[in-house]
C-alpha cells in the first residue's frame, strides 16, 4: 500500500486495529499502464524530488523509474488540483487512468503485530551556514552525489556541475557533517556509514572518469565493519586520490570558475587553501523527521537522538508488546544489519503470532502446464532498458527488430523495466495470446531475477525450463559504455546466442522434499542461545551443540557492555531459559563428527561427554564465535602488569587492586590485526577500550588514562562514550602506522613501572609515558574450529578466516549452502546488541524454512547414462557436494546423481571421460548451439585464413 500513512493504532499484542490513510494519487493503479504519455504532455515542470532538485519533473509522473507499483501519480503542483485549469493529462491517457475525484481514503486493518521500519534520513546541511550549501553552486551532498553517480540520475550517470555543466576534474569530499558535532541542529553520533559509502563514491567517481582528482577530508576512518579496510585501502590507493586528515572550513567561492576554496591544515604543512571543481558533503544520518509524532502514534520511546531505544538484551523490540523494530530505526546501521534485523523482527513477529500460523495463507495456484514437446519453438524476445542503464548505451529498438530475424522467433518487444510486476504480467500475458511456447528475457544477469522470469512462464501454462536470460547488462551495457555501436551489435549477438540455445531448451521437472522440522545450533555463545531461544519459541525442537562444559561463550568474561547492560545478569537468564525450554536439547563437550544430508534433512553426528549420537534436523545454524588474539608484543605474557583490554575488564570486574588503584594506564589500540597478517578491523575493540577507561574513571576519578589508536572506531551512537571519556580526562594519542608504542619495563625507586614511548604527531615530538597498566587491544580471531567446521558443512571463509556469507548485504545470514546459516561474531567481531540482532535474524531465516512441509530441488541437475559409464570414479571426485555414489546395478557398478544434493555446477560432467554425464538445462547441444550462433564456421574459417 503505496501512499499509505498509519493515522491511529489501538489495541494489544496479537490483536492490534490500525487505521491507514492513503492519500489520492489521481490516477486509477489498475488501469495505468506507466507508459509515461502524461508525463510527456505535463506543461508543468518543477524540480524533482527524486533526483535532489537537480534535473525538472512534471507534475504527473512516476516517482522513479523502478518504483514499484510503476505507475503514475499527481502532485500538488498540478494546475487542475490548484486551479481547475489544464487536464491535459486526462485527454491524452490512453488508459483512461486519471481520476481527479479521488479523495484521502481510510482503511482499517487488523494486525497482530507492527514493525517499525521507518529508518532514517539524510542530514540536511542547509541548518549550518558554513557548510556552503544552498550558498555555493558546486557544493553537494553526498546524496545529491549518488544521483549524479546513477545512470537513472538527472544526467543519466554523468557527474557534471551545476554551475556550468562541466565535468569536474577535482573533487573534494568532506566527512562527517552533521555527525559527531554539538553544533545545535548537528548530531553528536557517528553515522557509521559515511566513510564507507564516501570511498564507494570515490571508486565510483575514478571508474567513470580515471582523471578525476579525488581528495577526502576525513577525522578518523571508521572502517569497522566486513572487509571495510580492504575497501578502504582499494579507494586510498586509486591514483589521484588523497585521504587527508584534517578539519577543514568552506572558505569561498570563486566568482569566475564558481569553484570552492577549501581551507584546512595538516601537522606536516600547517594552514593550507586549495580550490575545488566540486564539493561533496558526506553529510550523516537523522532519525525521519516526523519521528515524534510517529512515537507518539505507536506510543513507543524513543532516545534522546530520536532513535528506538534498545533495552539492551532485545534491540528488536519496543517498550509497547508487539510492536517492533528493524534497521536503521534501531539507529545508524548499514545494509546487512538492516536486513538481519529485518528477518530477525520478522522472527519474533513469529514468536508472538505463531499460534496463528498459516491461518491466513492461500496457496498458489498455477494454470496446468502446456506439453509443447512436439510443437516448433514459437520464441518470444523481451529485451529491457533497464531505465537508462542498457539503452543509454544499447540500441533497443534495433535490437528488438533483429530479433525479429532470428529463425523460431515469432515475437519480440522492448521494455522499460522486465522485472517491474506490471512488464512479467505482461510477459505471461503475451506468451498466452501469442502462443509462445519459450521466452528470451535480454535483460540483466540470471543470478537474481531468473526465478521471477520463470515464473511469469509458470503463469502462461508453460514449463519454467523454457526460459533463458540473455544479460546485456552486465555483459554489455555496463562494460561498453563508451563504445555504443560496438555495444550495440554485441548485443545482438548475445540475443541470438540465447535464441538458439532456447530452441533447444527442454521441460524439466522439479520436486518437493519433506523438512525435517528440527534445527541445529552449533555454538551455545550469546548467538547460539539467542537463536536456538527464538526457534523454539515457535515450536520447532533445536539441538544445540556446545563445544565446552558450559554456555556462555565469551560474554562469560564480560561484565558490562559500554552501554552499561549486565551482561551477567543477562547471561544468566537466558541461560536458565535455554535449560527450562523443553523443545532445546543441549550436547555439552561435545564435537561434531559428521555432516550428511541436504536443506530440510541433514544427519548430523555428535560426540557429546562420550557418547555418539545422530540427530536429524533441517537447518543448521553455525555460532562458533570467535576468539582473542594472544599478544606476541608490548611484553604480553612476560609482564604481568600487562593485560589484554578482556582482562582488564575481568581485573575491574573482581576489583584486583593493581588495577582499580592504579595511578596510570595506556591502553594500546589495534594489537594483532589492521596489519599485513591480519587486515581488517576488530570492530569491537575501541569501544571496549571507552568502556574500560570509563569504569576506571568511575572508580578511580584521578587515574591518569591514555588510550593510543590509530582511528577511534566509535562508530554510531557510542560516539557519545567517546565524548564522555575525553571530557572525563582519558587523553587520546594518535599513531600512524610504522609509529607503534614501545612499551619498555623499568624501575622506579624500587617500583616496577612500564614506559610506554610514542611519537605524538601534534605536539612533533616522542612521548615517554611511565605507567602502572598496559592494556592491549587484541585482536578478535575466527574460533579455532571454524576451518573444521567449515568442511564439515561444506561452507567457505571470507580472507579474514571468518565464515562466509551468501551475499555480502543481502543474505548476510545465509551460507551459499542451502539450509545453513550463520550469526555472532563467527561472521566478523561484532558488538553484543549486533549479535543479538543477527542470532534472530538468522533465527528468521531458518524459520522460513522450517515454516515449509517441503522444499523445492531445482530440475537443473546432473543425470548419469549408465550405459556409458565405465565406473572410473572422476565425477565422485570432482563433485564437491558428495552428490554422486557408486551404485550396483545390473550392468555393474554405475555412478548415480542425488537430484537433492546436486547443485548442477557441472564440474562433473566435464571431468567424465565418456560423456556419460548430463547437465540438465545445460546440455551439450544447447551449449554448442549457443556457440556456433556466437560466430559462423565462414567467419571462423575466414579469421584461420588470414592468421596464416
Ligand atoms: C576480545 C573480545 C572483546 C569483546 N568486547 C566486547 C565489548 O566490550 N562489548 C560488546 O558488546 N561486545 C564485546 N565483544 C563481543 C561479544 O563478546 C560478542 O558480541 C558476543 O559475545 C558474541 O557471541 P557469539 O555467540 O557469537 O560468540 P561466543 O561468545 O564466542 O560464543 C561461541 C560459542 O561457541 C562455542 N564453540 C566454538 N566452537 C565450537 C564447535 N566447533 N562446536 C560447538 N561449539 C563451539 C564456544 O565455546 C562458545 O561457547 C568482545 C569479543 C571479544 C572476542
Ligand atoms: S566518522 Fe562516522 S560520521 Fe564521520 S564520516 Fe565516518 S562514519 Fe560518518
Ligand atoms: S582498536 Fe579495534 S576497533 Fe579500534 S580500530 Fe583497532 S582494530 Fe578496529
Amino acid at each position: 500500500m503505496t501512499f499509505t500513512e498509519v493515522d491511529g493504532v489501538e489495541g494489544d499484542a496479537g490483536d492490534f486495529k490500525v487505521v491507514l490513510k492513503t492519500r489520492p494519487r489521481y490516477i486509477t493503479e489498475d488501469k495505468c499502464t506507466g507508459c509515461g504519455t502524461c508525463v510527456e504532455y505535463c506543461p508543468v515542470s518543477y524540480p524533482d524530488k527524486f533526483n535532489q532538485g537537480i534535473s525538472q519533473n512534471k507534475a504527473v509522473h512516476v516517482y522513479f523509474s523502478q518504483a514499484i507499483p510503476l505507475v503514475a501519480y499527481i502532485d500538488e503542483s498540478c494546475l487542475y488540483l490548484k486551479e481547475k485549469k489544464c487536464d491535459i493529462c486526462r485527454g491524452v491517457c490512453q488508459a483512461d487512468a486519471i481520476d481527479f475525484r479521488q479523495r484521502p481514503k481510510k482503511t482499517e486493518i487488523n494486525v497482530g503485530a507492527i514493525i517499525l521500519a521507518v529508518g532514517i534520513e539524510p542530514f540536511d546541511p542547509r541548518v549550518n551556514d558554513e557548510y556552503g550549501y544552498g550558498r555555493f553552486a558546486n557544493v553537494v551532498t553526498s546524496m545529491d552525489y549518488e544521483r549524479l553517480l546513477s545512470s537513472t540520475g538527472p544526467y543519466e550517470g554523468q557527474v557534471l556541475r551545476h554551475s556550468d555543466k562541466k565535468h569536474p576534474k577535482k573533487i573534494a569530499w568532506i566527512q562527517c557533517v552533521g555527525s559527531r558535532r554539538m553544533t545545535p541542529g548537528e548530531n553528536s553520533y557517528c553515522s557509521g556509514v559515511c566513510c564507507t559509502y564516501t570511498q564507494k563514491q570515490v571508486i565510483l567517481t575514478k571508474d567513470h572518469d580515471a582523471t578525476v582528482e579525488c581528495t577526502v577530508f576525513h577525522n578518523d576512518i571508521r572502517a569497522f565493519g566486513k572487509d571495510f579496510e580492504r575497501y578502504f585501502q582499494r579507494a586510498e590507493n586509486l591514483p589521484g586520490t588523497r585521504f587527508i586528515r584534517s578539519y577543514v572550513s568552506l572558505d569561498r567561492e570563486l566568482p569566475e570558475s564558481k569553484n570552492v576554496v577549501i581551507r584546512y591544515s595538516t601537522f606536516a604543512d600547517g594552514v593550507k587553501e586549495e580550490a575545488f571543481d566540486m564539493v561533496v558533503l558526506a553529510v550523516g544520518l537523522n532519525p525521519p523527521a516526523q519521528v515524534k509524532e510517529l512515537a507518539a502514534k505507536f506510543q513507543i520511546e524513543l532516545n534522546h537522538h530520536g532513535f528506538s531505544p534498545s533495552s539492551g538484551v532485545n534491540p528488536v523490540a519496543t517498550n509497547r508488546p508487539g510492536i517492533f523494530v528493524s534497521g536503521a530505526f534501531q539507529g545508524p546501521t548499514d545494509i546487512p544489519e538492516s536486513v538481519f534485523t529485518a528477518s530477525g523482527a520478522g522472527s519474533q513477529c513469529g514468536e508472538l503470532l505463531d499460534y496463528r500460523r498459516g491461518k491466513l495463507t492461500r496457496e498458489r495456484v498455477y494454470p496446468e502446464e502446456r506439453d509443447v514437446s512436439g510443437e516448433e519453438p514459437r520464441i518470444g524476445v523481451f529485451v529491457c532498458h533497464c531505465g537508462a542503464n542498457i539503452s543509454s548505451v544499447v540500441n533497443v529498438p534495433e535490437t528488438v527488430a533483429y530479433a525479429l530475424t532470428l529463425p523460431g522467433v515469432v515475437y519480440a518487444k522492448q521494455q522499460l523495466f522486465s522485472c517491474a510486476t506490471n512488464s512479467a504480467r505482461e510477459i505471461t500475458d503475451l506468451a498466452r495470446e501469442k502462443g509462445l511456447n519459450r521466452v528470451v528475457i535480454a535483460a540483466c544477469s540470471p543470478r537474481t531475477l531468473e526465478p521471477l522470469f520463470r515464473d511469469t512462464l509458470r503463469e502462461a501454462g508453460l514449463n519454467q525450463y523454457y526460459c533463458d536470460m540473455a544479460n546485456i547488462r552486465e555483459h554489455c551495457s555496463w562494460v561498453h559504455a563508451k563504445q555504443k555501436d560496438e555495444a550495440t551489435a554485441k548485443a545482438r549477438d548475445i540475443v541470438r546466442m540465447s535464441v538458439a540455445r532456447t530452441r533447444h531448451l527442454e521441460p524439466l521437472q522439479e520436486f518437493d522434499l519433506a523438512v525435517n522440522k528440527a534445527a541445529l545450533v552449533v555454538g551455545g555463545g550469546l548467538a547460539g542461545m539467542t537463536c536456538a531461544l527464538s526457534i523454539a519459541a515457535q515450536g520447532h525442537p533445536v539441538y544445540l551443540v556446545e563445544k565446552e562444559k558450559e554456555l556462555g561463550g565469551v560474554a562469560r568474561r564480560l561484565a558490562r557492555t559500554l552501554e552499561g547492560l549486565d551482561v551477567q545478569s543477562h547471561l544468566r537468564d537466558l541461560i536458565r531459559r535455554v535449560y527450562q525450554n523443553p523443545l532445546i536439547q543441549i550436547s555439552h563437550e561435545a564435537r561434531i563428527l559428521s555432516v550428511t544430508g541436504y536443506v530440510g534433512n541433514f544427519i548430523t553426528t555428535i560426540k557429546s561427554e562420550g557418547r555418539v549420537k545422530a540427530v536429524e534436523h533441517g537447518a543448521s545454524v553455525l555460532a562458533i564465535g570467535a576468539q582473542e588474539y594472544q599478544p606476541q608484543e608490548y611484553l604480553y605474557g612476560e609482564n604481568d602488569q600487562v593485560f589484554t583490554h578482556l582482562e582488564l575488564g575481568e581485573a575491574i570486574a573482581r576489583g584486583d587492586e593493581r588495577v582499580t588503584q592504579a595511578a596510570s594506564l595506556v591502553l594500546i589500540q589495534c594489537v594483532g590485526c589492521r596489519n599485513e597478517e591480519r587486515n581488517y578491523c576488530s570492530r569491537v575493540c575501541c569501544s571496549h577500550a571507552l568502556k574500560n577507561a570509563l569504569h576506571l574513571k568511575e572508580l578511580n576519578p584521578e587515574m591518569a588514562i591514555y588510550i593510543i589508536f590509530r582511528d577511534m572506531r566509535s562508530y554510531g551512537l557510542r560516539e557519545d562514550f567517546y565524548r564522555e571519556a575525553a571530557e572525563r580526562g582519558v587523553m587520546f594519542i594518535r599513531y600512524e602506522p610504522g609509529g607503534e608504542p614501545l612499551v619498555e619495563a623499568v624501575s622506579e625507586g624500587g617500583a616496577s613501572r612500564l614506559r610506554v614511548t610514542v611519537p605524538d604527531p601534534v605536539l612533533g615530538k616522542c612521548l615517554e609515558l611511565d605507567v602502572d597498566v598496559v592494556s592491549l587491544a587484541a585482536a578478535v580471531l575466527p574460533a579455532a574450529d571454524t576451518k573444521e567446521i567449515a568442511g564439515l558443512f561444506k561452507v567457505t571463509l571470507s580472507p579474514d578466516n571468518f565464515f562466509k556469507e551468501a551475499h555480502v548485504k543481502l543474505k548476510p545470514v545465509e551460507f551459499a549452502a542451502d539450509g545453513v546459516y550463520l550469526c555472532g561474531t563467527a561472521h566478523y567481531p561484532k558488538h553484543f546488541q549486533e549479535t543479538i540482532n543477527q542470532a534472530y535474524g538468522a533465527a528468521g531465516r531458518v524459520l522460513t524454512l522450517l515454516a515449509n512441509d517441503t522444499v523445492t530441488a531445482s530440475g537443473s541437475v546432473c543425470e548419469v547414462r549408465e550405459d556409458d559409464c565405465v565406473s572410473c570414479g572422476a565425477c565422485i571426485t570432482a563433485c564437491t557436494y558428495d552428490a554422486i555414489t557408486f551404485v550396483e546395478t545390473l550392468k555393474g557398478r554405475k555412478a548415480r546423481v542425488n537430484p537433492v544434493l546436486c547443485k548442477g555446477d557441472g564440474l562433473c560432467n566435464a571431468k567424465c571421460p565418456t560423456h556419460a554425464i548430463v547437465l540438465k538445462h545445460f546440455t551439450d547441444q544447447e551449449i554448442i548451439s549457443q556457440i556456433d550462433a556466437a560466430i559462423s564456421r565462414d567467419e571462423i574459417m575466414q579469421q584461420i585464413a588470414a592468421a596464416i
